[in-house]
């Protein structure tokens, strides 16, 4: 077969088996090398459609695809959706009775199967590697693939096997192909999977992490002025629907109340007053209740949802405008997911991520609620024998409270140190091996440089989306400023203050310069961009300029921060090791901008100086206030033809005019079987009823109405507009 051939066969298949018209990014490519019989390690963004990369490749080999997965849940989706599209799907777990998973055997060894899902602790079941060894596979997938790595956040000892049995599963001569996927892999897990599952040369396609729609705020500041911020920043209408990030459910239902209330209170200017319905989303809330407020939002009635992060899973919302953090995030994995929910309609969005110092106190009880100390585990440990025994009569007799029982016998479980005895009532667990100290270890350290992580993101200065795409693995994407962010534009930032820099801070700023030229000409390679020439840490350049004690850590840093905006320096994170310990610092150099400066040159800076007053955040020091950048909340409105249009109060005629227009909505939305919101949005109706457009080019002039909709409703508008 021809490459030319196959992907015509491919393209074929993708209508026909799958139904789908087109290729995603980079689908077509992975398809075809996994045709070719390569190994592949793709990193791409959930919902980038990773699974028909190694669906489609398996329809179009033959024989049967091994599909590794580590939830079961994931497992019956999948398999679910495959046979809706009446291919042939068996799946192996715990959750199934013994005779399906037998069937399931049967099936794939008379070769009826197309696909098989299985859990990656079937392996360890005797027999069940040389079972599947017997028939030769189309290719072996595996899913959530940073899994195998200890480095991924997701670690699971099970995956670790899969490097052992592999090989065999494999077969001979040329060996059945290998792909693995993940949504997050740093390079380290890249290198860690790729080397785990032993894959030879394996293709990598590591793409798409990049958003240009979204626009990153990270912003300082207490956490008592966060409600009041919130309120003010979403009291603007352009900047809902809204998903407010908590980082408890106390906090999630607190904020929720405040908003609402907070909302008609805002003072100042009048322009931020206007009511927000808010409601709190988490997991302690009954499922009836969280599918109402999940249904209300993703309706267009519930304009904003304070959430943990249990929220947004289902939400298949479009036209989120702002993603707010109210606190810290875990990890930049959840981060990255939750900012990534706005603005699916590739209209700008804004993302706003709340931080103090206090957010740090917060997290650290986390992480010891969530990784309990190693010896609650071994006490645990110690009570459990060959024989599997009722989980209840040992957590009364242990020591331990209950609740620190429960969360050592999971950990001990998810780390091979219990083993649990399934099928059984009461819920029944033995001793397992005794590697978990090591694997269990080795996650609490993880999950704390996770967070450190996180720490640094907020700390770095560099333009948050690189930041983020470079984190997820993309480095040479990374290279790329996104223009958006409050690092790249500071003056587009809508909550981040920026002041011009005095002439003092001005003359500091170019001494930082002057020092850094030097760094570059004793090496003497001014002109060599692409080696690790030129870098000063941070914190010997303060010291080299006997800055310390005279300006403060935080002038210092803002000066570094406004020269990082301004492009004339670089700040890379950095790391050495010193008596076993990993020691963080950062580092600096001259850009070619930089470099070319002169030394009388006038530097025109912006340092960061708090947040915008009129959201309610502290106030600039006075001596400060007055050479501030000052900015109104009017010209910090979103941009565009909308930016002051709140809406106006309607005539009677205009609220009339709406009226007929929702009605009319309404049997359009359930003509087409969308949202309501998706034909058109309230508040496009009611810029619609005040302004009574008469002609398509006055139509698409109204906020919410695009080229699209002209095309589609416009007629329909333009009549109901016209009173016909
Ligand atoms: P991932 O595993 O990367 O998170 P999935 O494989 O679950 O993403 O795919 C996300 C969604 O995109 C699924 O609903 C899938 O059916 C859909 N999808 C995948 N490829 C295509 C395509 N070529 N055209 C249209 N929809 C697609
Ligand atoms: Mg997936």
């Amino acid at each position: 077969m021809t490459t030319h051939s196959n992907a015509n066969d491919l393209a074929a298949l993708l209508r026909s088996v799958f139904g789908f018209s087109s290729f995603r990014a980079n689908q077509r490519e992975v398809c075809e090398a996994a045709m070719a019989g390569r190994d592949l390690l793709l990193v791409m963004p959930t919902g980038a459609g990773k699974s028909l990369c190694y669906q489609l490749p398996a329809v179009a080999r033959g024989g049967t695809a091994l599909v590794v997965s580590p939830l079961i849940a994931l497992m019956e989706d999948q398999a679910a959706k495959l046979g809706a599209l009446g291919l042939r799907v068996a799946r192996i777990h715990s959750g199934l009775e013994r005779t399906v998973a037998r069937q399931a055997c049967a099936d794939y060894l008379n070769g009826s199967l197309q696909f098989l899902f299985i859990a990656p602790e079937r392996l360890r079941v005797s027999g069940f590697p040389e079972m599947l060894a017997k028939r030769r596979l189309a290719l072996v997938a595996i899913d959530e693939a940073h899994c195998i790595s200890q480095w991924g956040h997701d670690f699971r000892p099970d995956y670790r096997m899969l490097g052992q049995h592999l090989p065999a599963l494999r077969g001979e001569g040329q060996p059945v192909p290998v792909l693995a996927m993940t949504a997050t892999a740093t390079p380290d897990v890249q290198a860690d999977i790729v080397a785990q599952l032993g894959m030879v040369k394996p293709a990598l396609f590591i793409h798409g992490f990049r958003r240009d729609n979204l626009a990153i705020e990270v912003v300082e500041l207490p956490v008592p002025e966060r409600a009041g911020v919130i309120a003010n920043l979403l009291a603007v209408p352009q900047r809902r629907p809204a998903i407010v990030y908590a980082t408890s459910r106390k906090q999630a239902e607190r904020l929720a109340e405040e908003l609402s209330l907070t909302s008609s209170r805002s003072g100042g200017s009048g322009r931020l007053a206007g009511r927000i319905a808010a409601a709190a989303y988490h997991a302690g809330l009954d499922a009836e209740t969280r599918e109402q407020v999940q249904t209300a939002f993703q309706a267009g009635e519930l304009e904003v949802v304070v959430a943990t992060i249990a929220f947004g899973m289902g939400i298949d919302k479009a036209d989120i405008r702002t993603v707010i953090h109210a606190g810290l995030p875990a990890t930049l994995e959840g981060y990255y997911q939750e900012i990534g929910r706005a603005g699916r309609d590739g209209a700008l969005s804004r993302t706003f991520l709340m931080h103090s110092y206090a957010d740090q106190r917060t997290h650290d009880f986390f992480l010891n609620r969530d990784y309990p100390p190693t010896e609650h585990l071994a006490q645990v440990f110690r009570a459990l024998g060959q024989e599997p025994r009722a989980v209840e009569e040992l957590r009364a007799a242990s020591r331990l409270s209950e609740e620190e029982f429960d969360k050592a016998l999971e950990k001990l479980e998810i780390h091979g140190g219990a083993r649990r005895d399934f099928g059984g009532s009461p819920r029944r667990v033995a001793a397992g091996a005794t590697g978990w100290k090591k694997t269990y270890a080795v996650q609490a350290q993880y999950r704390a440089e996770q967070f450190a992580r996180v720490l640094r993101y907020t700390e770095l200065n560099e333009c948050r989306m690189s930041a983020l795409v470079r984190h997820f693995g993309d480095v040479e994407d990374a290279k790329q400023p996104c223009g958006v962010c409050d690092v790249c534009d500071a003056e587009g930032a809508v909550l981040r203050l920026f002041r011009r820099a005095s002439e003092q801070e001005r003359a500091i700023a170019r001494r930082i310069l002057e020092d850094l030229r030097g760094v570059v000409y004793k090496e003497e390679a001014p002109t060599d961009r692409s080696s690790s020439v030129g870098w000063k840490a941070t914190g010997t350049l303060q010291r080299n300029l006997d800055l310390v004690g005279r300006i403060s850590r935080d002038e210092y840093e803002g000066l570094l921060g406004a020269l990082l905006q301004a492009g004339l320096i670089e700040i890379e994170g950095a790391e050495f090791e010193k008596d076993g310990e990993l020691i963080r610092f950062r580092k600096a150099r001259l850009t070619e901008a930089g470099l070319e400066t002169h030394r009388g040159a006038p530097l025109d800076l912006l340092i960061s100086d708090g947040i915008v007053e009129e959201f309610g955040g502290r106030a600039a020091a006075p001596a400060r206030k007055a050479s501030a950048a000052r900015k109104t909340v009017a010209s910090k409105a979103p941009a565009g033809k909308s930016a002051a249009a709140e809406p106006a109060r309607l005539t009677a005629a205009a609220e009339a005019l709406a009226g007929r227009i929702r009605e009319w909505r309404a049997a359009e939305a359930k003509r087409l079987r969308v949202p309501a919101y998706v034909v058109l949005h309230d508040r496009t109706i009611a810029a619609l009823a005040a302004a009574r457009p008469r002609n398509p080019k006055e139509l698409l002039e109204i906020d919410g109405v695009g080229a699209a909709k002209v095309e589609r409703f416009g007629e329909q508008i333009l009549r109901l507009c016209a009173g016909e």
